[in-house]
């Protein structure tokens, strides 16, 4: 029987449903969520994705705000951009867009934000914090978003082996970070494969959840999948594509067709875990304004 597959897209409309509801009611209290995105330099893809932070932001009643600063801004300027959102109440969540021109070092700037705001979760305290299991953080969004849909078909993780293909800091590491804690929709055994690693279908063909998050098109195939597992695929990869108006078509890093013949349950790409990541992060921004307190009654 093919694989059932998960609905990212439904998935991400009822988050952000519930982003809604949220928002209003801190209305309520005089308290509007607010975003706010830097933008460094004129990147044609990370101008589609702030456009769509700020307008889904602005669907949720939040306010949604993107400053774009040009390539050639110093360290220092955006520091002092990113100390003057620190400081603004009104702000909840702060966001520098990735990449960052070559001037600028990604580290020093995510370090600045104030962990309280850091609505990416990048910052280590909140790294550290998804570590520890401390409720307070503020997981990456992407891997959250993996970890919602996970609840939202049911799907029992406690014991199961839980093989993560990909070891970056916002999508691997920070998935290990969130199946390895005890509780509801983690209670994993978790394994970590990367290039370095030994026979990695060897690995993967253990999994009862295979993540994958490579960069890679269509780089694990069906017979590299235990039957019956759960296939969670994280890749977004452009592949040269004629027929298509903009010359290309969005692949995950799993072939879907053979994928789907062995798993019980598959993320389709696009329209999988993609379709979550800016829900999580409008998720986190309601989160960092309940959190602000400001104006709410105790
Ligand atoms: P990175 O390039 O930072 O990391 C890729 C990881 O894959 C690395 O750890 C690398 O290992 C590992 N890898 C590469 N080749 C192999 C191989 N042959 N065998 C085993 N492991 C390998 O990518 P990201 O984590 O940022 O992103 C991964 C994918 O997820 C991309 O397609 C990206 O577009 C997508 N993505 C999607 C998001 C969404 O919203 N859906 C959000 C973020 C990312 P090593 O460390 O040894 O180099």
């Amino acid at each position: 029987m093919p694989a059932e597959i998960i609905d990212g897209a439904a998935v991400a409309s009822k988050v952000l449903a519930d982003v809604a509801i949220s928002a209003a009611a801190l209305a309520k209290h005089g308290v509007v969520p607010g975003l706010t995105v830097v933008l460094v330099g004129d990147d044609a893809a990370s101008a589609v994705y702030v456009g769509a932070k700020e307008k889904a932001c602005h669907a949720a009643g939040m306010n949604g705000e993107t400053i774009r600063l040009p390539a050639t801004t110093t360290q220092a300027e955006l520091l002092a951009v990113v100390d003057r959102l620190n400081a603004d109440p009104a702000i909840h969540g702060i966001l520098v867009q990735s990449p960052m021109p070559k001037q600028i070092d990604p580290q020093t700037v995510i370090r600045r934000i104030a962990p309280e705001k850091d609505v990416d979760g990048f910052h280590p305290i909140n790294v550290g914090k998804v570590l520890i299991g401390d409720r307070d953080a503020f997981a990456p969004c992407t891997p959250a978003g993996v970890q919602v849909l996970l609840e939202a078909y049911g799907i029992k993780t406690a014991g199961m082996d839980c093989v993560i293909v990909g070891r970056s800091n916002i999508v691997g590491k920070a998935m290990a970070s969130l199946m390895i804690q005890p509780g509801p929709h983690a209670d994993c055994t978790v394994t970590v494969c990367h290039s370095r690693t030994r026979d990695l279908a060897a690995h993967t063909r253990q999994a009862d959840l295979l993540i994958a998050a490579i960069g890679k098109p269509e780089f694990i195939t069906g017979d590299m999948i235990k039957p019956g597992a759960v296939v969670i695929d994280v890749g977004v990869n452009r592949v040269d594509d004629a027929t298509k108006k903009t010359g290309f078509r969005l692949r995950g890093d799993v072939h879907f067709d053979s994928a789907m013949e062995v798993a019980s349950f598959i993320t389709p790409v696009p329209g999988g875990v993609g379709r979550m990541t800016i829900a999580m992060l409008l998720r986190n921004t309601v989160r960092a304004a309940e959190m602000s307190g400001a104006n709410l009654p105790i």
